[in-house]
């Protein structure tokens, strides 16, 4: 049986010039980086042509590309690095103190649709260091209101974290808005950029961003291979502590024969933008209208027009996503509910449950997202398969309103 991947927004499969991209590193292209040998420079040349490659897919300069192990890393680093920072500086002109046994004082904003590692650094941030938090909502579609952002900004702000592109639904923030607003303020802005990295243009010069995370993975690269953008005279502390690599922002040894495919995997991404998005894109509008078009009772989650082109949200109301999501897989069709982190829990996505979805709808929402394998046969093959499965367990709920 064919497999039909429909799932490129929790992971991709590697793309067979990057997978060679990075052999020479897995072999005779041993050495660390470090080191002031032979198969030192070999290694220490791979990774600066990487960070050239990254440096140029977002219209950066290479000196402010730190490599990581992915978007939790880089999304970690952002967060607390910049935090962390503050505490050592800030905390005299921002009333951040130690009072009464515990820190006090410091705020941070973000968005309450944000991937887990994002709002889980807040967390952590409050629960050890007494940082305040403000999660914007979203509206009905899933889109922050960039005057939400100027409400919600107080005198001890010190970092504003907004996605690019959400994971779930695909939509597009406002983000160079909201940067602006903040730089307004002397507020530090980082962007989580995990799922339009490699898909859309990013230009960081143009965002106004001064922290960008992305990860390798999620455009065609190895896992465990990332970077992160920090403007030029940014400060965050390091997570790590060790070595002196990556200047000093992330100490220990590279992982070369994956920062070699990373940087690869953003050259394809650079060069073959255009084609990527028209193979993909009209793919993508086949699926969605040929289920919204056939199967009663669903509704488009996320932005109709600002999203990403590989992704779409739908509903079927009436089911369990979950059942659907084990009856395609038996059919080779791999799709998502909600985000992969959390498909492990019974718990509806925090996704959908702050766009204010009915219990009916978010439990019944599957996530498909498409990518540079896919062709017009699986999306029709889907098309067949999916709709009497939908109907199905539609007519097996006592809620359904039958036809
Ligand atoms: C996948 C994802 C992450 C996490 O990236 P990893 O490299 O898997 O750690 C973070 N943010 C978003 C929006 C993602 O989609």
């Amino acid at each position: 049986m064919k497999l039909v991947y429909f799932d490129h927004n929790a992971t991709t499969p590697v793309h067979p010039e990057i997978k060679n991209a990075m052999l020479p590193f897995l072999g005779e292209a041993f050495g660390n980086p470090s080191s002031s040998h032979q198969p030192a420079r070999g290694a220490r040349m791979a990774v600066e042509k990487a960070r050239g490659q990254v440096a140029a897919l977002i219209n950066a300069e290479p000196d402010e590309i730190v490599f990581t192990s992915g978007g939790t890393e880089g999304d970690n680093h952002a967060i607390k690095g910049v935090l962390f920072n503050f505490l050592r500086h800030g905390h005299q002109w921002h009333g951040h103190q130690w009072r009464g046994g515990q820190w006090r004082g410091g705020h941070a904003i973000t968005t309450a649709v944000e991937h887990p590692a994002v709002l889980e650094s807040f967390m952590f941030m409050k629960k050890f260091f007494g940082f305040e938090t403000t999660c914007l909502p979203v509206d009905g579609s899933g889109m922050p209101d960039p005057d939400d952002l100027k409400k919600a900004i107080r005198a001890d702000t010190v970092l504003v974290s907004i996605m690019t592109a959400n994971n779930e639904t695909g939509n597009i923030f406002p983000v160079r808005e909201m940067a602006r607003t903040a730089h307004e303020h002397g507020i530090l802005f980082h962007t989580d950029a995990v799922q339009m990295t490699g898909k859309l243009p990013i230009d960081v010069k143009d965002l106004g961003v001064d922290l960008l995370t992305a990860s390798g993975h999620k455009f065609n690269a190895p896992k465990g291979a990332g970077f992160q953008f920090i403007r030029k005279g940014t400060a965050a502390e390091a997570l790590f502590s060790g070595g002196h690599q990556e200047r000093g922002f992330r100490a220990g040894t590279e992982n070369v024969p994956g920062i070699a495919a990373l940087g690869m995997a953003c050259e394809l991404a650079r060069t073959g933008m255009k084609e990527k998005m028209e193979h993909i894109r009209p793919l993508r509008d086949r699926l969605e209208e040929g289920i919204l078009g056939s199967v009663s009772e669903t509704v488009l989650n996320g932005h109709g027009k600002n999203r990403v082109y590989n992704t779409c949200n739908i509903s079927f109301r009436y089911i369990e996503a979950e059942a659907l999501l084990q009856m395609l897989d038996m059919r080779g069709i791999c799709v998502s509910t909600g985000s992969a982190c959390s498909s492990e829990t019974a718990e509806p996505s925090h996704v959908l449950q702050a766009m204010g979805l009915s219990p009916v709808c978010s439990r019944g929402a599957v996530r498909f997202s498409l990518g540079l394998g896919n062709t017009a046969e699986e999306v029709d093959y889907c098309l067949y398969v999916l709709p009497p499965l939908v109907r199905r367990l539609q007519e097996m709920s006592p809620l359904f309103p039958a036809k």
